[in-house]
């Protein structure tokens, strides 16, 4: 907690440690109340740095000893205040001996050293190592460590961190000891430890070269049968990067710990990675669909990072997107990669862009904005966000479209040649790129330094005389806090052409010499916008074109292009591209949507009879075309989210979008009332679960169709929910089920609420999904969140449990949180300021929930801002949360 007003740190600042530590070795007499850390460490001056000061930074430490080459450093030779611990007069080169003193029971931050359920475990990044030694803990300080653990045997019967095993037995008096090397140097954020009682499923791997390795996945005693996907994962992880990208696993063991307590979603600490639990446990009893994919997704990012960040690691943390971007990219390709078909890929790349949309859009538009590669921060944990991470993706991947695939391979195997073992900078992956490509890269710069949404707008015009077709891009980018002006980016814009028959015309480009041989001209090509507006000429274009642009959203900007709802329809039907004919029918709902929450706020009257022609008739094709994959339909039968809509526009009226999407949901329901009925027949998976793409799309297009079945909240719809929930032999059906009834009028659903809650209740994971579904229900109003917050299950200590109830009112069930009388907000600023006190970073991530405000109207904006202002006004703040508050009422 600060008592003083907390200080941002600037890119431009960066200097290069005063010492380097080389090697580091621990000994944890590990215990819950206080646990003793002895720490020594060789140190070596940087060269320039004679007469500087040793700087290291610790935090809630007790500081026991210190001394330096075995003599006491006395009160004279060193300062300490402030997290910041400086030595005075150190040699060039220097042994340190630091003894402290910590209390892992007391540690509700689950950053450092901390206890859940009765096992240690660590967390480190970005800067928890200094909760547990004073450290140089800033990422470019890489060193090898030694570990030694020692604990009673029979409370923590499983000791481990990074590397391998080198040693291990007993100490007597009921302790016992291990050991630990890791022969990698590492930044201290990759350091880690567990202790505890914990099994594993374990397997050996004989890896591509014939080297065999350790796998393990450690979980409480009673998950052992919830292993089994995440081992999968690992394994298909370990061959993708064999196989994508050359890159082989450099350790002889690898190790995932599942914890119930944890902030995030996965850490990758070098060889000893340690998870969220929602991240590991899964068999078909507890786990959707999505969750399998989401296992699969984690267990590879984290896998891929041990290349991309632990071996190449960042400088510094404003370079976060070096390792974040670059390996959700990785884990995007490698969940595309073991799906395999065209359409699997296409399926993955709109769920990311969904996300992408949803989630970064706004960031990029609001108070928080901030470039992919910020220069300034107060705490680096609220930069943890969907910009470093999706956007840094999105940018990562123009380099693969501007590249090409093998372009961009040449890439990265340059990037490894030079930096393996060391801390660098965006700048130098870009430049990596840039020569093995031979190409200039350097306005591609202005991604990273640059924040917003770009838009491009695009023009079109067709000479029938000429045959030409012309295409006039024009980009601009609006302000974002601290930068008001833009220069514009280098965009890569995928681009196809239909003609009349729904075909992709040859594509010949003007400037494009002896483009005249149809036989090979591409039907997709890439034109590289980098001036304000450019004009591309394509010629021999035998008749008008239907204009594909923007293929496989291959950049991430805002598209502004006129169509008509016929020329949509046309693209839904026919664009070879599955992601622009996914994007015409949300574009086609959208302007529906736009045009009714319009309606809604003048005071009209949806008629409940309305004829949803161009739609319905665009998705009544979409659900009748059996030759689509059922997961593409899934996604184009979905309306456009209330969050997705509200970005579109000025002025946002929650409870107006949320009728409208509901009255278009039940105009659709009611209209295909009999193909959602086929569909719901014709994608029934009999059989045992199974988790694979083929057979989750079609669950998840059938449980699209239950819910829309119910939303015309008949007996029959009622009855075929209740049978469904009653009859689910796996957990997507059952959930996908209850969340139907739940939103709906049908009787049994209080009932199907408490049973399942009584057959669950020993999973905390199902209970979370208890907690979120209520949450999320239509008719959850903040009284009846009040209410959920008093059951014996629930905790705001546990980070899952809080977001499965707080977190999901206040930002899945938009309509309810922004009750007009503003009791939202309160419930919302009460939350924020409890967990301030228990745990600054979760805290910070609620306090994001206001961010939007002023695109509210007036009344609501005043309430939001008297909540925000409540909360600014709180004794003793977290630096996480100022920072997230006093950026959104700047
Ligand atoms: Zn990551």
């Amino acid at each position: 907690m600060r008592t003083d007003t907390p200080q941002a740190i600037y890119r431009k600042d960066y200097t290069p440690p005063s010492y380097w530590v080389n090697t580091v070795e621990m000994g944890f007499d590990l215990d819950p109340d206080l646990t003793r850390v002895a720490t020594r460490m060789t140190l070596s001056r940087n060269i320039g740095s004679r007469g500087k000061s040793l700087v290291l930074y610790g935090e809630s430490l007790e500081l026991v000893q210190l001394r330096m080459n075995g003599k006491e450093v006395g009160k004279r030779g060193y300062t300490l205040g402030n997290g910041v611990l400086e030595i005075f007069n150190v040699p060039a080169e220097v042994t340190l001996d630091i003894e402290t003193a910590l209390r892992p029971n007391q540690n509700t931050s689950l950053m450092g050293l901390y206890t859940s359920n009765g096992n240690f475990f660590t967390q480190c990044e970005a800067e928890g190592f200094r909760k547990i030694t004073f450290f140089p803990d800033r990422p470019d300080v890489m060193a090898t460590y030694k570990v030694m653990l020692r604990a009673d045997k029979d409370k923590y019967p499983v000791l481990l961190s990074n590397g391998n095993l080198i040693e291990e037995g007993d100490l007597g008096d009921g302790r016992h000891y291990a050991v630990w090397e890791d022969p990698f140097k590492k930044p201290s954020y990759l350091f880690a430890l567990v202790a505890g009682q914990l099994v594993c499923q374990e397997e050996t791997y004989k890896l591509q070269s014939g080297r065999e390795v350790l796998l393990q996945v450690w979980v409480e005693e009673g998950n052992l049968d919830k292993t089994q996907h995440a081992m999968d994962s690992l394994k298909n992880s370990i061959r993708w990067d064999e196989e994508r990208f050359g890159l082989e696993l450099d350790l002889d063991r690898f190790m995932i710990v599942a914890v119930g307590d944890f902030n995030m979603g996965a850490m990758e600490n070098k060889g000893l990675n340690i998870f969220n639990t929602k991240f590991v446990l899964a068999n078909p009893r507890i786990a959707t669909d999505a969750d399998y994919a989401g296992i699969e997704s984690v267990v590879g990012h984290e896998y891929f990072h041990n290349w991309t960040g632990n071996r190449v690691t960042c400088r510094d943390w404003f370079q976060l997107s070096l390792k974040e971007g670059l390996t959700v990219f990785r884990d995007q390709e490698f969940s595309a990669d073991l799906i395999g078909t065209d359409s699997g890929r296409a399926v993955k790349r709109i769920e990311d862009v969904r996300v992408l949309r949803q989630a970064q859009f706004p960031e990029d538009a609001g108070p928080m904005a901030h470039p992919v590669r910020p220069d300034s921060y107060v705490e680096i944990n609220n930069f943890y966000t969907v910009t470093i991470y999706e956007k840094g993706s999105e940018v990562v991947r123009m380099y693969q479209t501007l590249l090409g695939r093998d372009g961009f391979r040449k890439g990265m195997d340059l990037y490894f040649q030079r930096h393996d073992g060391q801390a660098v900078t965006c700048d130098d992956f870009r430049a990596a790129m840039a020569d093995a490509g031979g190409r200039d890269l350097s306005q591609f710069e202005l991604w990273y330094s640059q924040a917003g949404t770009p838009r491009v707008k695009v023009e079109t015009r067709y000479d029938e005389v000429a045959q030409s077709y012309m295409i006039t891009l024009t980009q601009s980018c609006p302000p974002t806090p601290g930068q008001p002006n833009k220069l514009p980016f280098h965009i890569p814009v995928a681009v196809g052409l239909l003609d009349s028959g729904g075909r992709d015309m040859p594509l010949v480009l003007d400037s494009v010499e002896g483009g005249d041989d149809r036989s090979v001209a591409p039907t997709t090509m890439v034109l590289e916008l980098t001036e304000p507006s450019q004009t591309f000429h394509f010629r021999n274009v035998r008749e008008e074109p239907v204009p594909s642009v923007l293929r496989n959203f291959s950049a991430p900007v805002i598209l502004d292009i006129e169509y008509t709802d016929a020329q949509l329809a046309f693209l839904m039907a026919n664009d070879s591209d599955a992601f622009n004919r996914w994007e015409a029918g949300q574009r086609l709902a959208m302007r529906r949507m736009l045009a009714l929450t319009e309606a809604v706020k003048n005071g009209e009257a949806l008629d409940r009879n309305a004829d949803e022609n161009a739609l319905g008739a665009a998705f009544r094709a979409t659900l009748t075309d059996n030759a689509l994959d059922p997961a593409f339909c899934e996604l184009a039968l979905t309306l456009p989210s209330e969050s997705v809509v509200a970005e579109q526009m000025d002025v946002v009226h929650p409870q107006a979008i949320h009728q409208v999407r509901r009255f278009l949901r039940r105009a659709l329901a009611s209209a295909l009332r009999f193909q959602w009925e086929v569909a719901y027949q014709s994608n029934r998976t009999p059989g045992a679960y199974s988790p694979d793409p083929v057979s989750a799309g079609k669950r998840g297009l059938k449980n699209l169709a239950l819910s829309y079945i119910v939303e015309l909240d008949d007996g029959d719809a009622h009855k075929l929910a209740q049978s469904q929930y009653d009859n689910a032999n796996n957990m997507t059906d059952r959930i996908a089920a209850l969340s139907a009834l739940v939103n709906s009028n049908a009787p049994g659903k209080d009932a199907a609420l408490a049973s399942f809650y009584e057959d669950f209740k020993q999973e905390a994971l199902v209970v979370d999904k208890w907690f979120s579904l209520q949450a999320m229900a239509r008719h959850t109003d903040v009284a009846a969140v009040r209410e959920l917050m008093n059951h014996p299950a629930f905790s705001l200590r546990n980070p899952n449990r809080a977001r499965s109830l707080i977190f999901s009112f206040c930002n899945g069930n938009p309509a309810q949180f922004h009750a007009p009388d503003g009791s939202g907000y309160e419930f919302w600023a009460d939350q924020v300021i409890a967990l301030n006190t228990i745990n600054p970073q979760v805290a910070a991530r609620l306090a994001r929930s206001l961010d939007r405000w002023r695109k509210y109207a007036p009344e609501l904006q005043d309430r939001m801002r008297a909540a925000l202002q409540r909360v600014a006004a709180t004794k003793s703040l977290s630096k996480d949360v100022h920072e997230v508050i006093s950026k959104s009422l700047a």
